[in-house]
């Protein structure tokens, strides 16, 4: 035990927090108190104390109906947001991964005309050539005019309406 510390203080501050000080307390406990500084501090401070308390619950005022019904609405309405929250995000993973699939299989379809022009740069030393590939896009354009669209739509659609979609929330 500390200098400034007792051992009985605990059993001191129950007996009071319990409402058990002075009447219903051992008698060997109050003979300590008497003789102990620690304690009869300790009593002074919790009986304090705990006169507070009662008097803070005797002021506590009771919510009356119409605003516990009024928080009850307050919570059912949040819930109902959070849980309607939930399908919306579901949704644009789910397109997310459409959108990603649909762009694999694009790439897939063009990526003959892609191998093409790949072989095309490898084969000319020279490098970029600004003809050949003017005349490539024109192909490719030509080849698969509604799959270019669609790749360059989507590249530009789903990011958007990801967007509008989370700045909605
Ligand atoms: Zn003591």
């Amino acid at each position: 035990m500390n200098p400034g510390e007792c051992q009985f203080e605990p059993d001191v501050l129950t007996a009071v927090l319990h409402s058990r000080w002075p009447a219903q307390a051992d008698a060997e406990l109050r003979a300590h108190v008497a003789s102990c500084p620690i304690c009869s501090e300790a009593v002074t401070v919790a009986v304090a104390l705990d006169g507070s308390l009662d008097e803070l619950r005797a002021s506590a005022e009771v919510p009356d109906a119409s605003r516990v019904w009024w928080q009850s609405q307050l919570r059912a309405r949040r819930e109902a947001v959070r849980a309607a929250g939930r399908p919306i995000t579901a949704v644009q993973v789910v397109a997310f991964a459409c959108a990603v699939g649909l762009l694999g299989a694009c790439f897939g379809a063009t990526s003959t005309w892609f191998q093409a022009l790949l072989k095309h740069f490898a084969s000319n030393a020279s490098g970029f050539d600004a003809a050949a590939l003017a005349t490539a896009v024109t192909a490719l354009f030509a080849e698969h005019g509604a799959l270019v669209l669609g790749l360059i739509a989507l590249v530009f659609v789903v990011p958007t309406a990801v967007y509008v979609a989370l700045a909605r929330d």
